[in-house]
């Protein structure tokens, strides 16, 4: 018996036989990129494979230079490569999973002079202009996409998927967005279909009948000229016709302007889509994008929207997903929570990928947690994001730990981060790290602050006494209407309806949407918001977005002259600015603070004097450490992690990761 039928029964593509429906889905982890790193790389798969995952698919190979994500990026083009990818398959296999290659041709996405399109036409996200592939040009590259399939199958792939969304070259010819070609392979809907169809056709033909060919279909193209419903549709068709043996699905090219993947993308937002592919074909369907539960997956195969679930992201936070699952310690999942921090963002800024929740992920042959050798007794201090992963490896490491926390509950300062809307899912960190605690028998004092008298006995100490907010020297800072964002976030205040907010950092941006937001939002308004229409009536399932009604009036200040916000993420950044301009966030750059008093918040800016007629005025003003304790102790073996080690700059995948890293060295 299984909480989980739908999503652990068995299924057969071609001549494969998986043994459950979830796919680890490709991402790019910058490990493909080296030969030198293959072995990392058939480390980082194999524990997914140990892990459950039905079939893992790989991170994307061009199938010819002009194709390079980057320079010298990660390709399949010769005989040497396949046989170096035996190690790679040879891992996975021996750890009882299946993978499959994914070819992807960047095309205009190609972040090197040398990139090529449908037409000569630059994407606002690339410097680089693509020459126009020539006629002939198109008929080779066609062949390409089968020679990388015929090596794939050569170097022990269980099959390949054929990267046909996300706006990478193969969507670039279908849509008129980017194709205005004029001969076979432009104009018409069937002629921009060409390519694709025929590259499916010469990958069956190169790797026979039986061997999986995937093919990852882009169902809304989110960008104004992309696909209609129905060319999708016909599209799916033809691909069906020339040889594909299941459908993974995408959402949305790399320049649409709708956040598809992040936090505020509601849960398994895309699933309805896919199901009217699902509704239309012949093959197994398989949904993706924003799918980070057991549970959400179960319910979206037992419900018929797709025969299979991809998801990519959730097997970079937790290797066992599918294994906690099938032993019905779902609660146990190291969950997902959409950030985007440690990997796309490492990716999109030419860094190794890794997880915020879990600092191993490809770096599962560096960052080794072994059991020790030499039992000893531990003590956390503080049970934020850094003295959670402390406490929980130690006591994986086998070590005697003891949690202290001067709180009622645990999670510092991610408490107040998972108030703000679109982040409810940091919650389900601390829910994995209280239950990995409760397993795991960590002793846990809660609403108990440790002073060094309580320290004395332990072997080793590791400080993670955090952060405050810092308060910042202003004139009347101590005046009634002068709150610490803590305070508005944890509810102990509730401010008026207007308000003005301090400091446009991280917190600043993410206490201005929380003081925006309207809290009855709901799913659909979130699409309507975004401009994401019905894609039977809308090409690319793009359409007019309706503007969000504020639930205050919120003044957003800095002193920088500088954009506000552009410190954010690399693939999230936009979105967060986006949402304060939606919710008509006003936003003052260049300012000094003047006094705060019962008019208002006093400002200058440009010399001229200014009051902000406001009844809050909500501090966001960065962070200091708390060293209080750490500066007295006098112990042996002491450890400073998290942001009592270092305030600025901190976030989370820093707090996490020295957690980790600082019990490993134990
Ligand atoms: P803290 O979270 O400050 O935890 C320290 C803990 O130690 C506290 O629980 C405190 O009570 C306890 N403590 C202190 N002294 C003692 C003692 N003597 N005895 C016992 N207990 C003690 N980060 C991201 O990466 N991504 C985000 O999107 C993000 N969003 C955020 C949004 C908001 C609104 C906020 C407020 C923060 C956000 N952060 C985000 C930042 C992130 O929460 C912090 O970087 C992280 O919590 C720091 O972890 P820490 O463990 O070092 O410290
Ligand atoms: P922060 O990013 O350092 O921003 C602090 C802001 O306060 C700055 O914008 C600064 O702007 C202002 N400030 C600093 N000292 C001041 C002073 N003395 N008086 C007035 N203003 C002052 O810190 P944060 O917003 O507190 O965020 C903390 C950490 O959490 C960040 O490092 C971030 O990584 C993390 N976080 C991340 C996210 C995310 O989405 N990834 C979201 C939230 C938080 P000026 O100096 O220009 O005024
Ligand atoms: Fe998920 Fe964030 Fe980890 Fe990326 S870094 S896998 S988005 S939790």
């Amino acid at each position: 018996m299984t909480s989980y039928p739908h999503l652990l029964e068995p299924i057969t593509l071609g001549n494969l036989t998986l043994r459950n429906r979830v796919v680890m889905g490709s991402m790019h982890t910058g490990l493909e990129d080296y030969p030198w790193d293959i072995d990392k790389l058939g480390a980082y798969f194999a524990e997914r494979a140990r892990g459950g995952a039905g079939l893992i698919v790989t991170g994307g190979y061009a199938p010819n230079k002009r194709g390079w994500l980057k320079p010298f990026a990660s390709e399949m083009t010769t005989r040497l490569q396949a046989i170096r990818h035996q190690r790679v398959t040879g891992a996975v296999h021996e750890a009882g999973g299946a993978i499959a290659l994914q070819i992807l041709h960047a095309g205009r996405y190609g972040y090197h002079p040398f990139s090529v399109g449908a037409s000569s036409i630059r994407s606002p996200i690339t410097p680089f202009s693509p020459s126009a592939l020539s006629t002939k040009a198109v008929d080779k590259t066609a062949s390409d996409f089968a020679n990388a399939a015929r090596l794939a199958q050569k170097a022990g792939y269980d099959g390949v998927e054929i990267m046909g969304s996300e706006g990478y070259l193969i969507n670039q010819f279908l849509a008129t967005r980017t194709n205005h070609r004029t001969d076979r392979w432009g104009g018409s809907a069937r002629n921009r279909m060409r390519f694709p169809v025929e590259i499916v056709r010469r990958t069956r033909e190169a790797v026979g009948e039986g061997f999986p060919i995937m093919y990852r279909i882009s169902l809304l193209d989110l960008v104004e000229g992309g696909q209609t419903w129905d060319e999708v549709v016909e599209l799916a068709g033809k691909l069906e016709e020339a040889g594909v043996t299941v459908f993974n699905t995408g959402i949305g090219w790399h320049e649409a302007r709708v956040p598809t993947i992040i936090t505020q993308v509601p849960r398994a937002a895309w699933a309805s889509v896919t199901a009217r592919l699902t509704e239309v074909v012949d093959v197994p369907v398989c949904a993706s994008n924003r799918i980070n539960t057991p549970e959400l997956a179960e319910e979206i195969i037992a419900s018929g929207q797709a025969d299979m679930v991809s998801m990519a992201r959730p097997f970079l936070a937790d290797p066992a997903f599918v294994a906690k699952a099938l032993d019905d310690r779902a609660d146990e999942i190291n969950t997902c929570i959409a950030c985007n921090q440690a990997c796309l963002d490492h990716t999109f800024s030419n860094r190794r990928a890794s997880c915020l929740v879990n600092p191993r992920a490809c770096h599962e042959t560096e960052l080794v947690l072994m059991p020790t050798l030499r039992p000893a007794t531990v003590a956390v201090v503080g049970a934020g994001p850094a003295g959670l992963a402390a406490a929980v490896n130690a006591a994986e490491r086998g070590f005697t730990t003891t949690l202290f926390e001067k709180h009622a509950e645990l999670g510092g300062q991610f408490r107040l981060a998972m108030q703000v809307p679109g982040k409810e899912d940091f919650a389900d960190t601390l829910r994995y790290f209280t239950r990995r605690l409760e397993v795991l028998g960590v002793d846990v004092r809660t609403s108990t602050e440790a002073l060094a008298a309580d320290l004395a006995a332990y072997d080793h100490v590791v400080v993670a006494s955090g952060v405050v907010p810092r308060i910042p020297v202003i004139e009347g800072i101590d005046h009634p209407k002068a709150v610490s964002y803590a305070a508005v976030l944890d509810g102990s205040v509730t401010v008026g309806k207007r308000v003005a907010v301090i400091g446009a950092g991280g917190i600043g941006v993410d206490v201005s949407h929380f003081l925006a937001h309207d809290p009855s939002e709901t799913v659909e308004d979130w699409y309507a918001h975004w401009g994401v229409g019905d894609p039977t009536l809308n090409p690319g399932g793009l359409t007019e977005a309706k503007p969000r009604t504020p639930a205050r009036d919120v003044t957003l200040v800095q002193r920088k002259a500088t954009p506000i916000g552009i410190g954010l993420g690399k693939t999230s950044g936009w979105a967060h600015r986006a949402v304060l301009k939606q919710s008509g966030v006003t936003q003052v750059i260049g300012a000094t603070y003047d006094r705060i008093d019962d008019a208002g918040l006093h400002i200058t800016v440009d010399g001229t004097p200014r009051v902000l007629d406001v009844g809050h005025v909500v501090i966001c003003a960065g962070q200091e450490s708390v060293r209080d304790l750490y500066d007295v102790l006098d112990h042996r073996s002491v450890h400073l992690i998290g942001g009592a080690d270092v305030a600025a700059e901190l976030d989370a995948k820093r707090a996490i990761k020295q957690g980790t890293e600082v019990v490993a060295a134990l």
